[in-house]
């Protein structure tokens, strides 16, 4: 326990000394080049995939995608926050967000749009959506994010969030951002630079074991948080 608070801390102030570095190092042009996105506090929708009717993808275990987007959405709610950035959550329990619709298809249709909905209300923002991957194959393995292309600041986030996982975290992982399809409905309409964090594999035992624990989830947010503020 002593342990787990030790290695919890020690983690964190490593974080901080690497952020205060980050702001100490930046320089204006920098600042400028991100000015439009961060007008007074900046601000993030985080966006926990799935929900209620919609579990996502399920692990060989009968873990839900949905309970472990959650989990890590609401911790990087909290890190965002403890840094003094302003969020909002497209959902903070088990529920889909769709309007009342009969059929499970136009129930998630409705969803996917009330999504995005929280981008064009939130235009000064940037958009985090949260979920984990599964393959047919359980070799692969690790985190990797996608981008919108409708802005070009959502592959610089990608990337920073990328970066801050393998740095931080998966020193194992060597995947590279990727530009969403026209699948990935949310990056494809977004309003606002918009990434989707693929957090890991359920199809892959390391994976689905780390994904599951709180340390790891709390990590990953503290990482993808880091890619936010290197952003900024
Ligand atoms: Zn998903």
């Amino acid at each position: 326990m002593i342990k787990g608070i030790k290695q919890y801390f020690s983690f964190f102030i490593f974080l901080l000394a690497v952020t205060l570095g980050f702001f100490v190092n930046k320089t204006e042009t920098q600042i400028k080049a991100s000015a439009r996105y961060y007008n007074s506090l900046p601000k993030v929708i985080i966006d926990p995939g799935h929900g209620g009717f919609d579990g996502g993808a399920v692990a060989f275990d009968g873990t839900n995608e949905k309970d472990i987007n959650l989990k890590i959405a609401k911790k990087l709610e909290t890190v965002l926050r403890f840094y003094g950035f302003s969020t909002v959550m497209t959902r903070t329990s088990d529920m889909a967000i769709n309007d009342s619709g009969e059929k499970i298809r136009s129930q998630k249709k409705s969803d996917m749009y009330n999504r995005l909905q929280f981008m064009e209300k939130n235009r000064d923002a940037v958009f985090i959506s949260i979920h984990l991957n599964k393959y047919t194959t359980s070799a692969a393995s690790g985190a990797q994010t996608f981008y919108s292309d409708n802005f070009p600041e959502s592959k610089t986030l990608a990337d920073e969030i990328q970066k801050s996982i393998a740095a931080l975290l998966e020193p194992y992982n060597k995947r590279v951002i990727k530009k969403g399809t026209s699948d990935a409905f949310l990056l494809y309409n977004a309003k606002t630079p918009a990434v989707i964090v693929e957090c890991g594999f359920l199809s892959n035992r390391r994976d689905l074991e780390q994904l599951k624990s709180d340390d790891f989830q709390r990590k990953m947010a503290f990482a993808i948080a880091n890619g936010v503020i290197n952003f900024y």
